[in-house]
């Protein structure tokens, strides 16, 4: 069976498409290549193209059952300054992406949401019945495809599953693809780079916050276990045809002081670091409660965080090699 990976050449897309293929799965990636690197695809099928290009689009589409969607601009701070880039691709190309598949008779949507979409909730952990009140124009774009997938499937009878990513982090055990964003804001990343030689000390947004220790704490879900909830959430779709929405996160959440402790631990090094202000939008703890993806995909967390730095800090080492590597090769 074949599926399209929007977006495949991205950080959790490419994890997607490895994982889909390793589960017997034909892939296609689509992607513009504007966020993504051609590297992270390699060994695939790939199409360069946007989302709003639907002749583009259409001749890949025809040959898929179903879509998973990551072609998505996902910084929150960037989205408050600059929100019609936000609006324009994330709402208004990815309506053309939709349609497009609508029109080519696709079945099956699988759509990357977040945990952003329900902004600052009352309670933590967060489960699916928390009301949706996106706080940044980010959390508003992936709600309002929330909604148009809603509408088109009761309209028109096409199936989704929305994803709610609580902290994707890690890279593929292989060591071959992992997290590359630029400019790099992700807090482990950073926190790795603080405890390489010659990496700036990380800045830690805020230790005022009402949390133990004072720093902020997420629920930092490893990417291949968030591959592994796709691969679950299609066969779903694909069994029984009702929609769904779930949170993808572990259920415990960890303090910015602890991730750089369990990065210390990992590296065997120091993470210098500064305390800087709080960052503007940044709720003090965002936790899952993912028992719905528990009941209904059979799907559970199987990385930790010790697993999820390791393998950060395995993918750096690896781009540091590469990258010397490269430096010492003759130049003509
Ligand atoms: N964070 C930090 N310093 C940084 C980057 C992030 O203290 O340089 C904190 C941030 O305030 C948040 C957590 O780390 O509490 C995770 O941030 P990240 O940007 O990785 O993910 P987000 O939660 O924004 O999706």
């Amino acid at each position: 069976m074949a599926i399209l990976v929007v977006g495949g050449a991205g950080y959790i897309g490419s994890h997607a498409a490895r994982v889909l293929r390793r589960h017997g799965y034909e892939v296609f990636i689509y992607d513009n290549l504007s966020t993504g690197y051609r590297f992270l695809a390699d060994g695939f099928d790939l199409v360069v193209g946007d989302i709003a290009d639907s002749d583009r689009l259409a001749p890949v589409m025809r040959r898929v059952e179903a879509v998973m969607h990551f072609a998505a601009f996902a910084y929150v701070g960037e989205s408050v300054e600059n929100p019609r880039k936000y609006f324009q691709n994330n709402v208004n190309a990815a309506l053309n992406l939709l349609n497009t598949a609508q029109e080519c008779g696709v079945r099956h949507f699988v759509f990357s949401s977040t945990c952003a979409v329900y902004g600052v909730p009352a309670k933590v952990p967060i489960d699916e019945a928390t009301p949706r009140e996106p706080v940044n124009p980010y959390g508003a774009s992936k709600l309002f495809f929330e909604y148009a997938l809603e509408a088109y499937s009761r309209a028109y009878g096409m199936n989704y599953a929305s994803l709610r990513y609580f902290n994707a982090a890690g890279a593929d055990e292989s060591g071959d693809i992992g997290e590359l964003h630029n400019p790099e804001t992700h807090l482990i990343p950073l926190a790795l780079a603080a405890a390489t030689e010659g990496g700036l000390p990380l800045r830690i947004f805020g230790n005022d916050y009402p949390t133990p220790d004072g720093t902020c704490i997420r629920d930092y879900i490893h990417v291949n276990d968030l591959a592994e909830a796709h691969v679950l959430a299609l066969k779903k779709l694909m069994a029984d045809g009702d929609s769904f929405a779930v949170n993808l996160g572990t259920g415990t959440g960890y303090s910015v002081r602890e991730v750089m402790m369990a990065v210390e631990q990992v590296t065997g090094n120091k993470a210098a670091y500064e305390v800087a202000p709080r960052r503007a939008g940044d709720p003090p703890a965002l936790v899952a409660d993912a028992s719905r993806a528990r009941d209904l995909l059979g799907w559970k967390a199987t990385r930790n965080l010790q697993n999820i730095v390791a393998t950060a800090w395995n993918w750096k080492q690896r781009q540091i090699a590469k990258q010397a590597e490269a430096a010492a090769l003759p130049k003509n």
